[in-house]
């Protein structure tokens, strides 16, 4: 059975400035995602990987090409409508956590489901089951200056499961950790993806974090330069 399509990139081109300060971040970027795939992107700082991740994640729209999210063409779509695609069926890590400071892990775990109005009750279930999920069963009330930088990111990565999104855009989410943190939020993401089948594309510049991944896709100059299958260890 042929695996079916999450996203679909034709020819994504994207232009910033213009005049002397006009960059091409993307210069015909052509990718097809899987669903239940895990995807590394990798590449030199300013190839445009996180401006291609800001696409897929409806941040931010192409200059050119064309981006189908399940054969949805979502550059067709009204602000609402692509505000709800990201709502419904998109989490995002980032690598500075963007946590709110004064406000509980379980609480900031809590806050996309606010978005999706969810009622309160429910609320706190899920978020109080993805932040278990994550390994922080005891740690749901404390804040994030009470946390150590590998756990505030596991409560981003929860915030960013606690929907059960279908895909999962992760921007260099190791990239403040040291290297057995790490490793510890690399296993949680390949569990997530394994156990939850949500398909996850993530930015990193570590080799040994994107060996964690099915496929290495390689950008350069705003191009993909090279897509291909990681060798697993037997
Ligand atoms: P990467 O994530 O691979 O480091 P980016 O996608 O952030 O690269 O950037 C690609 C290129 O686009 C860089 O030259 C960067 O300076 C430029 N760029 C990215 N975002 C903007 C923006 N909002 N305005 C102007 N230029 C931008
Ligand atoms: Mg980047």
């Amino acid at each position: 059975m042929a695996a079916e399509l999450i996203v679909r990139l034709q020819g994504l081109t994207k232009v910033f400035g213009e005049g002397a300060g006009r960059v091409e971040a993307l210069r015909g970027v052509s990718l097809d995602i899987d669903a239940g795939d895990f995807v590394a992107i990798m590449g030199p700082s300013g190839s445009g990987k996180s401006t291609c991740m800001n696409i897929v994640g409806c941040l931010d729209a192409p200059t050119g090409g064309h981006y189908l999210f399940r054969d949805v063409d979502v550059g067709a779509l009204s602000q609402d409508q692509s505000a709800l695609l990201r709502r419904h069926y998109l989490g995002f890590i980032f690598q500075g956590y963007n946590l709110l400071p004064r406000t509980s892990a379980v609480e900031n775990v809590e806050l996309p489901l606010i978005y999706r109005q969810v009622g309160a009750k429910d609320r706190r279930d899920l978020a109080m089951k993805a932040l278990f999920d994550v390994g922080l069963k005891g740690w749901e009330h404390h804040k994030p200056n009470e946390l150590s930088g590998g756990q505030q990111q596991r409560v981003a990565t929860a915030r960013a499961i606690v929907t059960e999104p279908a895909l999962l855009l992760a921007d260099e989410p190791t990239g403040n950790l040291d290297t057995a943190r790490s490793h510890e939020i690399m296993e949680l993401l390949t569990g997530l993806n394994r156990t939850k089948g949500i398909t996850i594309v993530m930015v990193t510049h570590e080799p040994d974090m994107a060996r964690y991944a099915r496929r290495i896709v390689q950008f350069k100059d705003g191009l993909i330069e090279a897509n291909d299958i990681v060798e697993k260890a037997a």
